[in-house]
Formats: C-alpha cells, sequence, structure tokens
C-alpha cells in the first residue's frame, strides 16, 4: 500500500523546526508495510495545504497530514480537508464535554477558543488523542482518505501507534519493509561500492543503500513487502556475503558504536586500555567513557597538546620532538609507548596531527594524522591522510583509533 504525507507548518519551511514527524512516520509505516511514495511540506497557507492535500490524493489516494489542528488562527488543515470533502464542520457536543472535562482536571477552565477543536468533518472518524487537546481525524469519501494528526510529535506518534498503524495493519496483510543495516570504517564509498560489485547483483530482492558518514558507511538492506518469515533468511544470506568482502571493515550492525564493540573485544579478551591524545583533544577518551560500563577496561590518558605534556608526562624525549616534529611516527611511537608504561595498560592508542586550518605545511598537510598502536608492548605507527574541516578531521581520527585498536585486538 503507497500513501503520500503532507506535513503542514510554516515553521518547517523556514527551518526553525525539523519534521522529525515525516521520518518517524516513514518508519514506523515502513514497519507496518505501508510505503511512503512521497511526502510534501507546505506553509500554514489555506490554497497550499489545499493543493498539496488534492495532489497527494490524486497520486496515492491516501494521506496522512500532520500539523495545523490546533486551535488557533494558523491551524487550518481540518476547514480544508473538510471542503475538499464537501464534508461541513459539525460541533460534536461529547468531544466539546471531554476536553471540558479533561482541562478540569487539571484544575483549569477550557478557553471559548478551543470549541472548534470539538468540530469534525461529517462522516469523520475521530482519533482520540490522550496526550493533548486535539483530536486526530480519518475522513473517507469521493477523493479519497485524509488521515489528519496533530503537530506536535509526541501526539502524534501516540496516535499513529494507537490509532492508525492497527487499522492500516489490517490492509497491509502482514507483509512490512524492514532494513539491516551492516556498519563499516576506514574504506571510502566508491572503494566499498567496487568490492561490493560482485555481491550486489546477487542481493535481489533486497535493496542497498550506502549511507555515508564522518563515522564510515552505513550499508542498508531492505525488505519491501516481505514477512519477517521471508526477509529473515535473505538479510543472512547478503550480511554473509557482504561481511565476506568487506573483511574487518565491518563491525557492527544496527546502530552498534565502535567504542562499545571495541570494549566488548577488549574486555573478552581480559585487556585494559589506555590513550595518549593531541589532536584530538579527549574524544576518544570521551566515546570510550560515554559507554555505560568501561571502566573495567578503560584506564584513563592523558591529553597532551603542549610538547612539553608529551615530554613531562608520558616520557617522550624531547630531542625526538626537535629532530622529528610533533606530528611524526618517532613521537606518536614514543607516546604510545609511555602511556602504556605509565598507566601499565595493555593495549594503548596515541594520536598526534594537524587538524587545522592552521599550521598545515607541504610535508604535513592539514589532515595528516599518526597513529601509534600498543597491543601487549609491540608498537606500530601508521601515517593517515584525512579530507574535510577541523571537526572532520578529528572525528575521523576518533573513529581511526578505535577501529585500528579493534582490529589489532582480534585473536589477542
Ligand atoms: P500544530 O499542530 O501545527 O499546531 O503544531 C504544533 C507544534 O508541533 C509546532 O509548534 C511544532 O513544534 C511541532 N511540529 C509541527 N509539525 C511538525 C513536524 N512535521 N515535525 C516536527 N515537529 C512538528
Ligand atoms: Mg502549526
Amino acid at each position: 500500500m503507497d500513501i503520500d504525507l503532507v506535513t503542514i507548518g510554516t515553521e518547517l519551511l523556514l527551518g526553525f523546526t525539523v519534521d522529525t514527524n515525516s521520518a518517524f512516520m516513514g518508519q514506523v509505516l515502513g514497519e507496518a508495510g505501508v510505503r511512503v511514495a512521497r511526502r510534501t511540506s507546505v506553509r500554514d497557507d489555506p490554497a497550499e495545504i489545499r493543493a498539496a492535500i488534492r495532489e497527494a490524493l490524486a497520486r496515492s489516494r491516501f494521506v496522512i497530514t500532520t500539523g495545523g489542528l490546533g486551535p488557533t488562527r494558523d491551524d487550518m488543515t481540518k476547514k480544508v480537508v473538510a471542503e475538499l470533502f464537501d464534508a461541513p464542520l459539525e460541533f460534536q457536543a461529547a468531544i466539546w464535554d471531554e476536553l471540558v472535562a479533561k482541562w478540569a482536571r487539571f484544575g483549569r477552565k477550557i478557553s471559548e477558543s478551543n470549541r472548534c477543536q470539538a468540530e469534525v468533518p461529517r462522516g469523520a472518524t475521530v482519533l482520540a488523542n490522550n496526550r493533548g487537546t486535539a483530536p486526530g481525524l480519518w475522513l473517507a469519501g469521493a477523493p479519497g482518505e485524509v488521515v489528519m494528526l496533530p503537530g506536535v510529535p509526541s501526539e502524534m506518534k501516540g496516535l499513529l501507534r494507537e490509532e492508525v498503524v492497527p487499522r492500516l495493519r489490517t490492509r497491509a496483510s502482514g507483509v512490512a519493509i524492514s532494513s539491516r543495516v551492516l556498519r563499516t570504517t576506514g574504506i571510502p564509498e566508491s572503494t566499498l561500492a567496487e568490492r561490493l560489485a560482485e555481491v550486489e547483483d546477487g542481493l535481489a530482492p533486497l535493496t542497498l543503500a550506502y549511507l555515508p558518514g564522518i563515522e564510515g558507511v552505513d550499508l542498508r538492506l531492505t525488505a519491501w513487502d516481505m514477512t519477517s518469515e521471508q526477509s529473515g533468511p535473505l538479510f543472512d544470506r547478503a550480511a554473509a556475503g557482504i561481511r565476506a568482502v568487506t573483511g574487518d571493515h565491518c563491525y557492527g550492525t544496527g546502530d552498534d558504536d565502535l567504542a562499545a564493540v571495541l570494549l566488548e573485544r577488549l574486555r573478552a579478551a581480559g585487556l585494559t586500555l589506555a590513550v595518549a591524545e593531541s589532536c584530538t583533544g579527549g574524544m576518544i577518551g570521551e566515546r570510550v567513557t560515554h559507554v555505560a560500563g568501561s571502566s573495567d577496561v578503560f584506564l584513563g590518558g592523558v591529553i597532551a597538546y603542549a610538547n612539553e605534556l608529551k615530554t613531562g608526562l608520558i616520557g617522550v624525549n624531547p630531542e625526538t620532538v626537535a629532530a622529528h616534529g610533533s606530528v611524526s611516527a618517532a613521537v606518536v611511537t614514543e607516546m604510545v609507548a609511555g602511556v602504556a608504561l605509565r598507566t601499565g595498560a595493555d593495549v594503548a592508542v596515541a594520536v598526534t596531527g594537524v587538524a587545522g586550518p592552521g599550521g598545515g605545511s607541504d610535508d604535513k598537510p592539514i589532515g595528516t594524522v599518526w597513529f601509534g598502536f600498543s597491543i601487549r608492548g609491540a608498537v606500530d605507527a601508521i601515517k593517515v591522510g584525512f579530507p574535510g574541516t577541523r571537526a572532520d578531521i578529528r572525528g575521523r581520527a576518533s573513529q581511526f583509533a578505535l577501529h585500528g585498536l579493534w582490529r589489532r585486538a582480534s585473536g589477542v
């Protein structure tokens, strides 16, 4: 079943309110086997609302709207839809009495301006809103069907889950849109696509989307209009094929966090962790300590930003800094060896680089980052060039450090 969404509110187009309603509805409806074919956002303007709903009905015959159901002048969805369906608004005393009682329970007297909230287009089904005053409305007629939901996200969510989805499910016959995500890092989207070329053809009827971000590229497999019995084995086979060609670039599924995945691996191996951070300024430690229960693995570390701290706190030799500069294999090697020695950690990482926007040079351009890894005393250093802004470079460097630890801690 295909439907159209129309989100209504001038604030959505001005960008002051992000249209989270559409995103939520897309997910929840997809799980119920209902495909959002198109979504439109319009201003609080009757002509615009009318045009958008009419076009959406012409396309899909079934439209869900959010917004514009409140008691104020800018709320006009109900009136416009009532006109489109030639269904006059009728005052329903039962709804009004319920509203009066609801306000009274909070010790307040409802204002007369709320009376319009008890007006219902003739023939519409009223969807009880337990979280607010404006009920949802479901109107079916010659132009098709329109479900009107309030704009307030908590009210929309409640109504969608409790009133709309159960009614739609009976029409959608058990099939659903479902997804599985594989998380990759340390491999550019284009390289990933080349590697996946050999398996991609075999994924049908599943579809594959590449979702790149600072932390890496998420691969989202989607099954359309299938039962979970049908999609489950397809997902398993596709995931195995993707894992086979992505190797240890694939570190997890769903919303797995790399820091959490790393901590699990270290915990299983009985290893402790320490960090020495220069250009990432504590971001790696932050990501690790963000994970609940990290204290049994993570000992701590130093933010050794100034050279004096690199030499004073973790024992980098001043002559090494003088000879090679602070962004170098020699310095990062001494940083990681020093922090492992001083903390007694089994595993450590050190990071020093040029995050920009200043400070780049011909031999150390902005984005140059050196990483040092120490796994039970075996130390190695690696240089990477990261693209992007200062924030991108720092974020990518943090991710690379966590990934490097995760890879190196495999089978230790
Ligand atoms: P309304 O039902 O139009 O009176 O909207 C009430 C409030 O809900 C607005 O002030 C917004 O903060 C919020 N809202 C409306 N539409 C959306 C949307 N599509 N996504 C997220 N929030 C929304
Ligand atoms: Mg509004």
